[in-house]
């Protein structure tokens, strides 16, 4: 299972960002967040508290049950019912879950989290990360495994000469990330196109140019049938 893979920011740093925001309302998200136990009901009761402790008032506490999808109109009522004597609102979600809940108030929305990757559940409770939405992506040329998120140095032609015994020279716990593209297209018969020397990547698609954006041709509306209620 994938998910977007979240870690608390420290409570110094909290505090920081609230500021003379005292009265608050804690959001958590019932997805991601509570399965990686970022932002779910215990979490944001633990933060309640921590908060607490440090002379701030939080006023209400919530789970969204998908932060970053829009709450219906209902939803969004008891939003802003919720919100309306704080003075900011501490998001317990992904960064996709802060934005969304944005859009909900004027009020200060601020991030209990920070983002760290798209990873996959490895085991219970692990996460590993295996992409780093670069915007360009390159796992065609290198066998399904990306040399940005696997190679701690993000090499695109050949390793770095420091691996041992099929590990990363950087992160003796990780395996080499060019020793497991080595091995893939090996498995392939596809190890020739490794004397392919690749162009540098072009970083201009990843997030040096601002925020990216994207049209999705929408499916027109279904046509009523006649004679249907
Ligand atoms: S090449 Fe880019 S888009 Fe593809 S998996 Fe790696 S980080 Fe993600
Ligand atoms: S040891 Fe392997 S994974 Fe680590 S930086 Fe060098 S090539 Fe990349």
């Amino acid at each position: 299972m994938m998910k977007s893979i979240t870690q608390q920011k420290s409570t110094d740093e909290i505090v920081r960002i609230l500021g003379s925001s005292h009265k608050v309302a804690l959001v958590g998200c019932g997805t991601c967040p509570t399965m990686a136990g970022t932002g779910g009901v215990n979490e944001v009761s633990d933060m309640a508290s921590r908060l607490a402790e440090k002379g701030f008032k939080p006023v209400s506490d919530t789970v969204i049950p998908v932060a970053c999808e829009p709450l219906p109109a209902e939803g969004r009522r008891e939003f802003a019912q919720l919100v309306q004597d704080v003075e900011a609102v501490l998001v317990l979600a992904c960064s996709l879950g802060v934005r969304m809940v944005s859009d909900y108030t004027d009020l200060p929305v601020l991030p209990a989290l920070n983002t760290l990757f798209i990873g996959r559940e490895a085991e219970p409770g692990f996460f590993e990360e295996e992409c780093a939405q670069c915007g360009d992506c390159v796992l065609g040329d290198y066998g399904g495994i990306c040399p940005i998120v696997q190679c701690a140095k993000s090499l695109f032609n050949g390793p770095c000469g420091g691996s041992v015994e099929g590990k990363c020279e950087v992160e003796a716990s990780l395996p080499c990330g060019w020793q497991l593209i080595f091995d893939r297209l090996k498995k392939l018969g596809r190890l020739d196109e490794l004397s392919e020397v690749r162009p540098y990547k072009d970083w201009s698609k990843s997030v040096s140019g601002g925020a990216r954006r994207m049209r999705i041709p929408v499916p027109p509306p279904p046509v009523p049938s006649e004679g249907k209620e």
